[in-house]
C-alpha cells in the first residue's frame, strides 16, 4: 500500500515489509517514510486545517456516516487484515472492525454537540453591561502516533474525533502493522473526505518519530503506546497539548462473596486476549484466602482449554504474540520469575512468536512480572486475606489505567472503586471491559488526558470566549 500524503498515495523506493506473525509470510510493503515526507505532510496538514476548520460540522458529520458505512460494509476485509498483520484471531479481530465503525459514527454525534456556553458576566460589579459566551473552535494539526496491538480501532479513536472537531491529522501508524490505518484513510477519502486534512506518513519511529513530534506546527500529540516510550515524547514535545495512552498491569481482586466461575471466565479470557498484549489486559489478581484454591483450580482449567494456533482459523482461541523478539522478552521475563522463587501454574514454553497462555503464583513483588508490564500471556494469581490488602497491592505499581473487583458486596465494591488508584474499575467484569464512548484513560504512569471520542473532543478543541460590551 501507499501512504497518504496531500493530495496523493505516495509511494518510494524504500519499502518496509508487513509479514504475519504466525509465520513470516509477506502480506504487503508499505513505503518507509522519512523526514522530507514528514514535512510534506505538514505542509499538506496546515492547508487540511485551512479546509477542515471551514467545513460546516454538518457536512464533516455527513463523511463521518458515509466512513461507517464503507466500513460496515467492508467489515470482513478489515478484519482478515487486523488479523493477518497483527496477532488478534479473526475472533477478535472481528470485534475490533464492529467497534472501529461505533468510533467513527460516535465521532459523528459528538460532532453536533461541540457545544459552549454564556457567562454571567454581571457575577462581578463593573461587568453588568457586558454580555457574552464561549465556543470550542479546533486547534490546529493533531500528530496521531498510534501501537500494533489494535491497529485499526485506536487509530480510529484519534482520527474521528479530530475530524469532528475540525482539525487536521499527520498519522503515524506502528511499523509492523500499518495496513489497517491505510485501510480506514482509504475508507475516508472515499467518503469524501478534502483530501490534506487526514495525512499518512508510513516509517520506523527512530527514522521520522522526533520530526513528528518536534514540529511546532503539531499543536497535539495524541500517542497511544508503551510508557517509555510516551516519556521520551514527553521530553521532546515541546509547547503543545500531550494526550498519552500508555501501559498498565491491571489488577483483579476476587472477593470471598464473588461468583468464582463469573470472575475465573472473565479473568481468563481478560488475560489472554490478544495474547495479552492489551494495555488493560488482567495481569494480576488478588484472591481473598477463603476462595483461592477453587479459584486457581478454576483458572488454571480455563486456561488449559485455550486453543492456541494460526490466527486466522476460526476456532484458534489464541495467536501469535507480534515479533519473535517481543515473545524472548516474554520468555525472559518468565525465566527470572522461575529463578526468583515464582511457582509455574500451566504454560511458560515459547516456541518461535508463540508463547503459551501462562499462569503463575508466589510472584515475588521484585519480579518484572509484578511490578512492569508484560505485554503477553502471563497471569500472576496472589492469595489475599483482606480487601485492604488486595487495594494496597493493587497500588503498589507505577500503573493505573483500569482495575476490577468481583464481589456481590456493595460495600466491598464501593471501597474498591474510592481506593483503586486507577482510570477506570470494573465491577463484576474484567479490566480489559470497554466500549468507545465511555472516558478511558490512566493516572500515573497509564497517561495523561482520556480518550473516548466525547473526551478526545475535549482535548483537540479550545475554548474560544467572547464578550460584548453593550
Ligand atoms: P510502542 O513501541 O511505544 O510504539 C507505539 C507507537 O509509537 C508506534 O507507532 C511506534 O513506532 C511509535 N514510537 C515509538 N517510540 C517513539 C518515539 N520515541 N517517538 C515517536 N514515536 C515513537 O508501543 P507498541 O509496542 O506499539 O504498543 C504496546 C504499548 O502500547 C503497550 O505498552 C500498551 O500498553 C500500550 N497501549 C496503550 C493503550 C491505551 O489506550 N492506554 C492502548 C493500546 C496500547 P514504531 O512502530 O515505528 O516503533
Amino acid at each position: 500500500m501507499k501512504m497518504l500524503i496531500g493530495e496523493k498515495w505516495v509511494d518510494k523506493d524504500e519499502k518496509i515489509d508487513v509479514c504475519n506473525p504466525y509465520n513470516d509470510e509477506l502480506i504487503d510493503t508499505v513505503p518507509a517514510g522519512d523526514v522530507a515526507d514528514v514535512e510534506a505532510a505538514f505542509q499538506a496538514a496546515e492547508e487540511g486545517f485551512e479546509i477542515n476548520r471551514r467545513l460546516p460540522v454538518h457536512q464533516r458529520i455527513s463523511i463521518l456516516y458515509k466512513t461507517a458505512e464503507i466500513l460496515k460494509s467492508r467489515q470482513e476485509d478489515f478484519a482478515k487484515t487486523i488479523a493477518s498483520e497483527g496477532s488478534k484471531t479473526i475472533k477478535e479481530a472481528r470485534k475490533e472492525a464492529s467497534r472501529c465503525i461505533d468510533t467513527i459514527m460516535i465521532s459523528a454525534e459528538e460532532a453536533r454537540r461541540i457545544v459552549g456556553e454564556t457567562i454571567p458576566f454581571d457575577s462581578r460589579e463593573g461587568s453588568e453591561n457586558r454580555l457574552g459566551y464561549y465556543y470550542r473552535f479546533p486547534i490546529g494539526i493533531i500528530v496521531a502516533i498510534t501501537p500494533f496491538n489494535d491497529p485499526l480501532n485506536l487509530v480510529a479513536h484519534k482520527v474521528g474525533p479530530a475530524i469532528a472537531g475540525g482539525n487536521s491529522v499527520v498519522l503515524k501508524p506502528a511499523t509492523v502493522t500499518p495496513l489497517s490505518a491505510l485501510k480506514l484513510g482509504e475508507a475516508f477519502i472515499e467518503a469524501g473526505l478534502p483530501w490534506k486534512i487526514l495525512n499518512i506518513v508510513t516509517g520506523k519511529a527512530s527514522k521520522i518519530g522526533d520530526a513528528l513530534v518536534t514540529d511546532p506546527r503539531g499543536r497535539m500529540i495524541s500517542f497511544t503506546g508503551g510508557t517509555e516510550a510516551g516519556l521520551d515524547i514527553t521530553k521532546k514535545a515541546g509547547l503543545k497539548k500531550i494526550g498519552m495512552e500508555l501501559g498498565s498491569n491491571s489488577p483483579v481482586i476476587v472477593m470471598d462473596d464473588a461468583d468464582l466461575a463469573q470472575a475465573a471466565e472473565l479473568s481468563v479470557s481478560g488475560a489472554f486476549w490478544a495474547v495479552g498484549q492489551n494495555c488493560i489486559g488482567v495481569q494480576r489478581i488478588y484472591i481473598h484466602e477463603a476462595v483461592y484454591d477453587e479459584f486457581e483450580k478454576m483458572f488454571v482449567a480455563h486456561t488449559k482449554k485455550i486453543k492456541v494456533g494460526y490466527q486466522l482459523d476460526e476456532d484458534t482461541d489464541m495467536g501469535p504474540m507480534i515479533t519473535e523478539e517481543e515473545a524472548a522478552r516474554v520468555e525472559e521475563w518468565v525465566k527470572e520469575a522461575c529463578g526468583s522463587g515464582a511457582e509455574l501454574l500451566t504454560g511458560g514454553q515459547r516456541e518461535g512468536t508463540h508463547f503459551e497462555p501462562t499462569v503463575f503464583r508466589n510472584m515475588p513483588d521484585a519480579a518484572k512480572l509484578n511490578c512492569e508490564e508484560v505485554f503477553g500471556p502471563v497471569v500472576n494469581l496472589y492469595k489475599v486475606s483482606s480487601l485492604d490488602e488486595a487495594i494496597k497491592l493493587s497500588n503498589s505499581v507505577r500503573y493505573g489505567l483500569h482495575g476490577a473487583i468481583f464481589t456481590r458486596s456493595l460495600e466491598n465494591a464501593f471501597k474498591a472503586i474510592k481506593e483503586l488508584d486507577v482510570g477506570g474499575v470494573m465491577v463484576n467484569d474484567s479490566t480489559d471491559y470497554r466500549i468507545d464512548m465511555m472516558p478511558f484513560g490512566g493516572v500515573k504512569w497509564s497517561g495523561l488526558g482520556r480518550e473516548g471520542i466525547k473526551f478526545a473532543l475535549q482535548e483537540m478543541t479550545e475554548p474560544k470566549l467572547v464578550c460584548f460590551n453593550l
